[in-house]
């Protein structure tokens, strides 16, 4: 795979950056509840407030939809992210609520793009756990078990069934879900929030957070807004403040990577029929997929700690793009000859369960992390029922899973540098040992059989 030419971003590959932001702050002003964060969770938030015809600020450091929220692989998820062998190990009574917010998430997001006729090139799909080797394969069949056993819907097939590509085994279909431009669908949902009665700041970064007699004080860099209350929507940004609990989750910085535009014949050889986002059963996930222009984004394989706040603004580091293309050349070794044409990365934000999180800090402070890497379809969700919540006072069903009622949080483990790097070198273990080169080559040899004659283990659906 070529690597010489390659534009690296420091925004997203997906859009431009917006030429119509909203002014500062400028001065001092009051409001019933602000948001802090623009992205889709705190858009969202601010949308259904303002949908309720409350008072609501939302106050966002550059514009909305500068965070990962258009900076994603675009994979609207129908099933939990994590490891669900181990969520199912360490938190099983949670999995059927896990299940029901993941999949419920994703229909909130397909029913929100339909309403406001967003265009953002959705394929509703489904993405699959894609399994590179027999070893992935037999782990796949034991998440399916534990998907359907929490009432999730999936379908288990070969590579051949679910109409993935030929360097593949096989995989799960999470049949809820598809595939996005990211950006756009951030961008859109930007527009939509612009038409309703809520103040949106853009470049108001919010530097400090306090207390005072009914309400909080938020300083941005020319003026402060006081609000009775605050939903914090600052994902991965969180750290931030004195006020977000301690060890509320741990910045990460993930990369995708886009390839030139590829030859329709040959993306068709891929036999790749169903166009389905893919997720690898690695302990660090490989993803691909399909864009409508032709192109292959692609990414994740390392991750990177962040180490102290603010977050610097980055731009993917090139041995990181190159360790990223060998994982492409093994998975498509027939496009060995394709350039990559972008790179690009953003800020995640991991909790020490996985688990998507929520919570309140003492009577007026709001905080959700539903991310996780997962963030496309439980952020906007989340986001809304964290409006719901602070209209009504009391929790939606979905939010109860995720709700802690004290805000403290244990060290999230192998988070370091070292245990990051360790993860990293067991799966490139386990590739080596597991065959998946020999999937490559079967990519290459054999023929595909017609997807015609699909069978595929669609469990209790
Ligand atoms: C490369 C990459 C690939 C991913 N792929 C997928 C995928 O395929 N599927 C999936 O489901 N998820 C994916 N994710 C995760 C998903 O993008 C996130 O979970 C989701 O976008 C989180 O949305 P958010 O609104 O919480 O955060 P963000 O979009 O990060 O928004 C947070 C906002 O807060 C603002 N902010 C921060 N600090 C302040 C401050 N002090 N004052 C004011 N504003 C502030 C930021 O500017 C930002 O706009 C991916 C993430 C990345 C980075």
């Amino acid at each position: 795979m070529r690597i010489d030419r390659v534009a690296y971003e420091s925004f997203t590959g997906w859009v431009d950056t917006p030429h119509d932001l909203r002014p500062a702050v400028d001065g001092n002003l009051t409001c019933e509840v602000a948001v802090v964060g623009g992205g889709i969770s705190g858009m969202s938030t601010a949308l259904r407030l303002a949908d309720r015809g409350q008072d609501v600020v939302l106050l966002e450091s550059a514009f909305c939809g500068h965070g990962s929220s258009s900076r994603n692989a675009g994979q609207l998820a129908g099933a939990p992210g994590g490891d669900l062998q181990l969520l199912n190990l360490l938190s099983r009574k949670k999995m059927p609520g896990m299940m029901r917010l993941a999949e419920h998430a994703a229909s909130h997001v397909e029913n929100f793009i339909a309403e406001h006729e967003i265009d953002c090139d959705y394929e509703a799909n489904g993405n699959a756990f894609a399994a590179v080797s027999r070893g992935q394969m037999g782990r796949v069949r034991r998440v399916a078990k534990i998907v359907r056993r929490s009432g999730g819907h999936v379908e288990v097939g070969t590579s051949e069934e679910l109409g993935i590509p030929r360097g593949f085994v096989g995989g799960m279909r999470e049949v809820i879900g598809g595939v996005m431009n990211p950006g756009k669908f951030s961008l859109g949902m930007r527009q939509v929030l612009f038409r309703t009665d809520a103040r949106v700041f853009e470049q108001s970064p919010v530097t400090s957070m306090a207390r005072v007699p009914g309400g909080v004080v938020l300083t941005t860099p020319h003026g402060e807004v006081t609000a009775k209350q605050v939903v914090l929507a600052t994902n991965a940004f969180a750290g931030e403040w004195d006020i977000t609990p301690k060890n509320l989750s741990v910045p990460i910085y993930v990369v995708e990577a886009e390839t030139e535009p590829i030859d329709p014949d040959r993306l068709t050889a891929l036999g790749w029929t169903s166009r389905m986002g893919l997720v690898t059963q690695h302990a660090i996930m490989e993803n691909y997929r399909l864009t409508d222009r032709n192109t292959i984004v692609f990414g994740v394989r390392r991750l990177e700690r962040g180490t102290s706040y603010p977050l610097p603004e980055k731009t993917p580091d090139p041995g990181l793009v190159s360790e990223l293309a060998r994982g492409f050349a093994r998975r498509f070794p027939g496009l060995d000859d394709v350039e990559v044409e972008r790179a690009w990365g953003g800020w995640i934000a991991i909790t020490s369960s996985w688990l998507p999180v929520a919570g309140k800090v003492g009577d007026d402070v709001y905080y959700s992390i539903a991310c996780n890497g997962h963030g496309l379809a439980q952020a906007p969700y989340v986001g809304t029922m964290m409006a719901d919540l602070v209209m009504d006072r009391a929790r939606p069903a979905d939010l109860e899973v995720l709700w802690h009622e004290k805000p403290r949080y244990p060290r999230p483990m192998m988070m370091g540098r070292t245990g990051l790097r360790m993860i990293w070198l067991v799966d490139r273990f386990n590739d080596m040992v597991n065959g998946s080169r020999r999937n490559a080559q079967r990519a290459l040899e054999s023929p595909r059989t017609s997807t015609s004659s699909r069978h595929v283990d669609a469990g209790h659906r």
